[in-house]
C-alpha cells in the first residue's frame, strides 16, 4: 500500500517522499489504521521492520490534529531500552516530523545530565528516553509525565532481559490514566504479556 493511500497529512507525505519512502511496509499497513483512530497496539515485531515508523507517523499524525502540541509539554513518550535505540527513534522522529512545528527530544544515562535538562527547559512534545534517565530527572523535577497522550514502549522483551521493568512500572505510574498506548517486543514471554495487559486497553494485535 501506498503512503499517500493512508490518510496521513500532507506535511508528512512530503517528508516521507523526500526520505525516498512510498511504500508502506507490512507492518506499517496493518497498524497505522488502527493507530489513527486511537486504538492501543500490541506489536510482535523485530527491529528492521519498519516498525518505529508504524508507531510515529500515527502519533504525528494525531498530535497534529489534536493542535495540543507546541505548548511545551510532553504530549508522547516513547521508552526503549538503550542509547542507540532511543537516538535512532529520535532520529526518525525527526525525519517524519521535518514539516511540522514540533519538538522531539533524546535522553539516555551515561553522559552529563546538564545538555539534557537545558534542552528539556526549552519545551519538548514528543520525548525519546531510556527508563534509567527518564525516572532520575522526573525525580529532580526536570519531567512531568501528566500531560502524555501517547506512550509507546519499545523492544519490551529487550528491557526483561536488561532489569528494567521495575524502573518502566514506575514510569508508567506516572502516565495519565487515559492515553493511547502501543507495546512492541519480538518475543512475548509471560512477564511481557503480563506487562502488556497492564498497559493496554483492547489492544489491536499486529504480528510481522
Ligand atoms: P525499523 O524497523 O523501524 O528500525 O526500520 C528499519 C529501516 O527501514 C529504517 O532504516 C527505516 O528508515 C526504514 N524504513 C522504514 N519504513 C520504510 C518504508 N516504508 N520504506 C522504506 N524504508 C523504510
Amino acid at each position: 500500500m501506498l503512503f499517500k493511500e493512508l490518510e496521513l497529512n500532507q506535511n508528512l507525505l512530503r517528508a516521507l517522499k523526500e526520505a525516498g519512502y512510498t511504500k508502506a511496509t507490512p507492518i506499517q499497513e496493518d497498524a497505522i489504521p488502527h493507530l489513527m483512530n486511537n486504538k492501543d497496539l500490541l506489536g510482535c515485531a523485530q527491529t528492521g521492520t519498519g516498525k518505529t515508523a508504524a508507531f510515529a507517523l500515527p502519533i504525528l499524525q494525531n498530535l497534529t490534529e489534536a493542535g495540543t502540541a507546541g505548548k511545551g509539554n510532553i504530549k508522547a513518550l516513547i521508552l526503549a531500552p538503550t542509547r542507540e535505540l532511543a537516538l535512532q527513534i529520535g532520529e526518525s522522529f525527526q525525519i517524519y516530523a521535518k514539516y511540522l512545528p514540533l519538538k522531539i527530544q533524546v535522553i539516555f544515562g551515561g553522559v552529563s545530565q546538564n545538555p539534557q535538562t537545558t534542552a528539556l527547559k526549552r519545551g519538548t512534545d514528543i520525548l525519546v528516553a531510556t527508563p534509567g534517565r527518564l525516572l532520575d530527572l522526573i525525580g529532580q523535577g526536570y519531567i512531568k509525565l501528566n500531560q502524555v497522550d501517547f506512550f509507546v514502549l519499545d523492544e519490551a522483551d529487550m528491557m526483561l532481559d536488561m532489569g528494567m521493568l521495575h524502573d518502566v512500572r514506575r514510569i508508567i505510574r506516572e502516565l495519565p490514566k487515559k492515553r493511547q498506548s502501543m507495546f512492541f517486543s519480538a518475543t512475548m514471554p509471560t512477564e511481557i504479556e503480563k506487562l502488556a495487559g497492564t498497559i493496554l486497553t483492547n489492544p489491536v494485535k499486529v504480528e510481522v
